[in-house]
This record gives structure tokens, C-alpha cells and sequence, in this order.
């Protein structure tokens, strides 16, 4: 008997693969008819928001490979979970949250984070691609989560309220747009900015003070060509909770290798500062290993918010 997850995967890529259109466009009109009522698939009984969530993610992947582009990179669900633990650990006694995105993408990570958070979720989502964006309305309609979600340059001015919590799997590389890149401190003196570190620094921006970002950044960030000028910002703007390096097995080459950076945006009465997190993530699929980290990471969390 096929699981709920797989009976949601088997009806969106059927209505997806009928026509010569794009699959993920096909995608789209198959999420509205379900969260319509016209068509869906065929389960009986309750469904759970992770449930849809995850079988949407195998149809946008199935999507996404089909046409490949290379700025569709949807963050993988190890990396989602892990982040929403954390999310969950360090802000244990909020009533109400308030979530940014700045390069939301599908909406995967925010998603993943929202499901999993306890208390009520007010979100915003940013994405500059269009296509991705209304992916994410459809994923967002079907979970019945509500986020704010604007299609534009997030390094651009963003109308969004200070958050608690900023997740984010950075866009690696360089920011084409030298001029707006001037209105950021991390712009170098000579060449163009990193896009990466721009996002950084526009998502700190956004933070309330004791507010903190968590994002995905490739394990080589503090080594790069312009990690001086973001020595001096972070320094300058945050507080470093942790660096947590994400499991080899989980890309394709050690230069692909992926990071989870913990920020902190410090408040206005100076307060000790605790040991920066710096650690391993075990191998996933090491159930033992998986809760003695976690466990380390709660007791982290705990000294952390203190
Ligand atoms: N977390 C996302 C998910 O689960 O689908 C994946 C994020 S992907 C690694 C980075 C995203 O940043 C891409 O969707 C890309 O289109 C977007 N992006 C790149 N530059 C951007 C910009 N200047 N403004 C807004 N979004 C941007």
C-alpha cells in the first residue's frame, strides 16, 4: 500500500506529465485544482501538512530536473529538518514568531521551519524567480501556512518588519548590480560584491536585536578573497552562535561542502557572550549519533537564549 506522501507524488506528477508544457507549470494548475477540490489524490482519512510538503518537494525535483536551470536548487530536506530543529531550539518561549526567507526559492526550508515550529508563524518569503514564487504560493496554499511573499531583488530595499528568525540557503557567487552593491558594507573596494555575503548582510539588516539568522554557506566562507570584509562586518553587527558543518555525504564533492552559520543580532545592553558552536553534524542516518548531537544542541540553545 502506497504511503500519503507517495499517492500525493503519484497524483501531481500524473496531472503534471499530461501536456507538452512545462512540467512545473502543470505542477502549478495541479496544486490549485487540489486545494480547489476539483481533482486530488486518492487518500482516505487526514493528511499532514510534512506529508504534502514532502510530496510536493518529489514533484518539484522531478520538475526541476526535467528542465534544468541553474539557480533551481530547492534546499534538501536533511538540511531543512536540521535547521527547523534548531529553529525550534532557539525559540523555545516565543508565543509568536515572526519568519523571513530572503531567497526563498520553493519555499522548502520556510516551509520545513514553519511545519515544525509550535507556536503561531507570521512569514515572509522573498524570491527573485517568478516560477519558484508561484511554486511557492501553491506548496503554501496546500499546508494551509500563510507567507507575505515578494518577487523581487531581495537586496533590494524590502518592505518587511524586523524578524525573529531569518533562515536562508544562500545564492553563491557574484552580485551582478555594482550600483546597489555600493549600499552595502560588504562591498569590496575593487571587483563586484558576493551575492552571499550581501544576503548576509541585508538579512542582519532585517533582524529584531537578540534576532537570528541561520544559514546555509559553503563550509569555504571564511576563506575567500573578501573574507576580510566579512570579518569586519560580523564583527562589526553579530554575535556568532555556531558553525555547524554539514555531513560530506550530503554533496557531491568536498568543494560543493556545505556550512550552517548561527547569527545573533546583539541588543543594546551588552550581554556575555557564550562559546561559538562549532561542530560536526553525524552522519544522518546514525539514529545515536543523531540524538546525542541533539541533545548537545538543546543544552547549547538553552545557555545561548540565558
Ligand atoms: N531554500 C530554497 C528552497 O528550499 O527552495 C532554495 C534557495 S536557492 C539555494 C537560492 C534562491 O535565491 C534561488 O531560488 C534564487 O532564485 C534566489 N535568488 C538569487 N538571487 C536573488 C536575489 N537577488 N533576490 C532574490 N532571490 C534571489
Amino acid at each position: 500500500m502506497k504511503t500519503n506522501t507517495e499517492q500525493i507524488f503519484t497524483y501531481l506528477d500524473e496531472a503534471s506529465s499530461e501536456e507538452e508544457s512545462l512540467y512545473l507549470e502543470q505542477l502549478i494548475v495541479a496544486c490549485q485544482n487540489w486545494a480547489e477540490g476539483t481533482t486530488g489524490p486518492d487518500i482516505q482519512g487526514e493528511v499532514t501538512k510534512e506529508e504534502i510538503r514532502r510530496g510536493l518537494q518529489l514533484a518539484i525535483l522531478k520538475g526541476m530536473r526535467q528542465n534544468v536551470q541553474p539557480h533551481h536548487q530547492m534546499t534538501p530536506d536533511a538540511i531543512g529538518m536540521l535547521i527547523a530543529r534548531i529553529s525550534s531550539f532557539l525559540l523555545p518561549q516565543k508565543e509568536m514568531v515572526q519568519l523571513l526567507d530572503p531567497a526563498a526559492g520553493t519555499g522548502n526550508l520556510l516551509l520545513t521551519v514553519m511545519n515544525h515550529l509550535e507556536m503561531p508563524v507570521s512569514s515572509s518569503a522573498v524570491e527573485i524567480d517568478e516560477l519558484l514564487a508561484r511554486l511557492m504560493v501553491s506548496g503554501a496554499d496546500l499546508m494551509e501556512q500563510t507567507i507575505r511573499i515578494y518577487v523581487q531583488d531581495a537586496l533590494r530595499p524590502l518592505l518587511v518588519d524586523p524578524v525573529d528568525l531569518a533562515v536562508c540557503d544562500l545564492p553563491v557567487g557574484y552580485y551582478p548590480d555594482d550600483e546597489n552593491a555600493l549600499n552595502f558594507e560588504m562591498m569590496p573596494a575593487d571587483g563586484h560584491a558576493y551575492a552571499h555575503h550581501l544576503f548576509i548582510e541585508q538579512t542582519i539588516h532585517h533582524l529584531k536585536p537578540e534576532g537570528y539568522g541561520i544559514f546555509i554557506v559553503p563550509t569555504s566562507l571564511f576563506e575567500s578573497a573578501q573574507s576580510g570584509e566579512l570579518h569586519t562586518y560580523l564583527k562589526k553587527h553579530t554575535v556568532i552562535r555556531g558553525i555547524l558543518q554539514l555531513p560530506q555525504t550530503l554533496f557531491k564533492n568536498a568543494a560543493q561542502s556545505k556550512s550552517i552559520l548561527i547569527l545573533q543580532k546583539p541588543s543594546e545592553q551588552a550581554k556575555p557572550t557564550p562559546d561559538v558552536l562549532l561542530a560536526t553534524v553525524p552522519d544522518m542516518t546514525d539514529k545515536q549519533a543523531m540524538i546525542s548531537f541533539f541533545t548537545k544542541m538543546e543544552d547549547w540553545a538553552k545557555e545561548t537564549a540565558k
